[in-house]
């Protein structure tokens, strides 16, 4: 089989800049494509911690951009191939890459991530000598344009969109049409147009080639009205490309049997994390651990409303997260000698809580697939997950009939309330008491395939179809667009 060659296009990759899931996807796919015979190369704004990582680097071509110069640059960094836009006048600023240090966007993001887009554009129309790629991938709405600016431009290159989180759409005025090099009949609702500006997320829906998201049940929930925020209709009516492959994690990064993060055995790391966090030191107290934004969707509340129920039940919590301020206080308020909390962002604290809780709390309310469950389940913790999105998809409930059978491998609580958390929780509790059982879940999980094997074997499969011409045409004679008209909704 041919290598085929991919040019991911995303705005944040691990370890280089990472703000959620979305950078460990950007990071760990192309490792795993590459046993798949597809070679990625992953386009990146070159922001501040970006440009520090390269290592070597080759200007292949400078372009004028929204208001300045834009080098592109060919490097490698952390064993990945990328191209970096070096254009100070978008990303020569530290922190965040989305937003100023008030908290605000960014006032020139659609500049930003439109650039993104159109050297994703420049690349498959052949800017650098000896390198074409076979498809392009944008993730996110950030990317979003990157299927629209190829179908404006004759649609040679297929493209596939994949959607991490329905609820960051990037929007954008109407007036802006022209500036963003977009033609003006692409102001329409089969175009670019969304809600009466420029929608990002659904211009990369409307003309992609294929839609994926990051598990089948988030792919059906956002084709309802309930779970599509603004989008079902036109998902609906792709429904035809649109696909569901589940996440894996960096098995490399996290790897209970080398991680250097963690002190030693599970007891051991359970003794530290007590102790980082100021907890009763108790090995006989079940220990609940919580890695996440904070924010609506990931439930955070839920946690606070549940804690008298887990303080009741002699069970303990260490929690790591930020994000939403009142549930930043909230959480400071309620930490004491069960609760322990870090507010910030902390790789090592990270690691630390999942190898020593001994189960994870994923309340979220909606969830496209999630990570930390899946870290989780290789570390032993057993996750007590929302039956939602891709957090149903990826653990086993222990119900009465799976504990029977032996396979379990966490928890599922629905409906996702502080009322059905908190009786989760006594559930689990139940479960902990029993240790030859909980050994049993625990083993379960830690066997579960949670790699990107699976998952890179469905992309390659996906990026040979459309490579070889079966997504409706190539070479802009009958393809991406007018599929993309066809199956748009009216
Ligand atoms: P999201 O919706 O935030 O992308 P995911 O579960 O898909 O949620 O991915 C979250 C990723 O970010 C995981 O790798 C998780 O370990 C990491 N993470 C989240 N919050 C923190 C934090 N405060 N410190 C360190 N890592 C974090």
């Amino acid at each position: 089989m041919s290598a085929l060659n991919v040019l991911a296009v995303v705005s944040e990759i691990f370890p280089l800049i990472k703000t959620g899931g979305l950078a460990d996807v950007a990071g760990a796919l192309p490792v795993a494509l590459a046993a798949e015979g597809v070679s990625v190369r992953t386009l990146v704004p070159g922001y501040p911690p970006v440009l520090r990582a390269l290592e070597g680097g080759v200007v292949v071509a400078t372009e004028h951009m929204f208001g300045g110069e834009a080098r592109i640059v060919a490097a490698k960094a952390a064993g990945l191939e990328l191209f970096v836009i070096d254009a100070p006048h978008l990303y020569a600023r530290e922190g965040d890459p989305y937003r100023a240090p008030d908290g605000s966007d960014w006032g020139d993001n659609a500049f930003r991530f439109a650039a993104l887009s159109r050297v994703a554009l420049l690349l498959a129309q052949g800017l650098v000598d000896g390198y074409r790629p076979d498809v392009v991938h944008a993730h996110d709405w950030q990317a979003g344009l990157a299927p629209a600016y190829l179908y404006y431009a004759g649609g040679m290159t297929p493209s596939v969109m994949t959607l991490h989180n329905l609820a960051f759409q990037g929007q954008y005025p109407a007036y802006l049409l022209g500036a963003l090099g977009l033609p003006g009949d692409s102001y329409t609702v089969n175009g670019v147009e969304y809600y009466g500006a420029i929608g990002y997320l659904k211009a990369g829906l409307q003309f992609a080639d294929r839609i994926t998201t990051v598990s089948p049940t988030y792919a059906a929930e956002i084709r309802t009205l309930a779970g599509g925020m603004g989008l079902d209709g036109l998902l609906r009516a792709r429904a035809d490309v649109l696909s569901g492959i589940i996440n894996g994690i960096d098995t490399t990064v996290w790897d209970p049997a080398n991680d250097s993060y963690l002190p030693s055995d599970r007891a051991a790391n359970k003794a530290a994390l007590q102790e980082r966090l100021g907890l009763r030191p108790d090995p006989g107290s079940l220990l609940f651990g919580v890695v996440s934004r904070f924010s609506v969707q990931k439930g955070v509340d839920l946690i606070l409303a549940a804690l008298p129920a887990l303080i009741s039940a002699g069970a303990q919590l260490a929690l790591l997260g930020s994000g939403d301020a009142s549930l930043e206080a909230a959480l400071r308020a309620a930490a004491g000698p069960d609760i322990g909390v870090q507010i910030g962002y902390d790789e090592s604290l990270a690691h630390l809580i999942q190898g020593g809780c001994d189960a994870l709390l994923v309340p979220s309310r909606f969830e496209p697939c999630g990570l930390t469950q899946l870290c989780a389940m290789r570390y032993g913790a057993l996750p007590v997950v929302a039956h939602v999105g891709g957090l149903c998809d990826t653990v086993i409930d222990a119900n009465e009939m799976a504990l029977a059978e032996g396979i379990g491998t966490g928890f599922h609580f629905s409906p996702v309330t502080s009322e059905m958390l908190a009786a989760t929780i006594l559930r689990v509790d139940a479960v902990w008491r029993q240790p030859e059982i909980w050994r049993q879940l625990q083993r379960n999980a830690m066997q579960t395939d949670v790699s990107w094997r699976r998952p890179a074997a469905r992309y390659a499969a996906l990026y040979r179809e459309l490579a070889n011409g079966s997504y409706g045409g190539s070479n802009g004679t009958m393809g991406t667009g007018e599929l993309a008209v066809r199956s748009a909704p009216s």
